[in-house]
C-alpha cells in the first residue's frame, strides 16, 4: 500500500520515465562495478603463480661466524670485506 503511493509520486517528480532509470544507474547513485563473468580458477593460478617467496640468501661471518645476509655489513662485529668497517660495542670492548 505504501510502496504503491511512493511509487506514483516518484514518477510524477522525474522527467526521465522509470524504464530508462533503470539504464541511467550513475545518476541513481545506487550501483556498482560489477564482474561480468566468474573469475575462474586457473586463472586465479596463473596469476598466482609468480607470488611465490624465495628464501633469503645467508652467508656467514668469517670473524664470529654469524648467519647474515649477502652483501651486508656483519650486524654482530661490524666485519665486511676484510677489514672491521662499523665500531660496534661488542667488538672494541
Ligand atoms: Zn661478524
Amino acid at each position: 500500500m505504501s510502496t504503491h503511493f511512493y511509487d506514483e509520486e516518484f514518477s510524477t517528480q522525474t522527467v526521465i520515465p522509470s524504464g530508462n532509470q533503470l539504464h541511467s544507474p550513475v545518476q541513481r547513485g545506487t550501483s556498482m562495478a560489477v564482474p561480468k563473468r566468474k573469475h575462474s580458477n586457473s586463472r586465479t593460478g596463473k596469476r598466482r603463480s609468480h607470488d611465490a617467496l624465495t628464501p633469503k640468501q645467508l652467508t656467514f661471518c668469517p670473524k664470529c661466524s654469524g648467519a647474515l645476509p649477502t652483501h651486508v655489513i656483519c650486524p654482530t662485529c661490524g666485519y665486511y670485506m676484510g677489514r672491521t668497517v662499523v665500531e660496534s660495542d661488542e667488538a672494541g670492548s
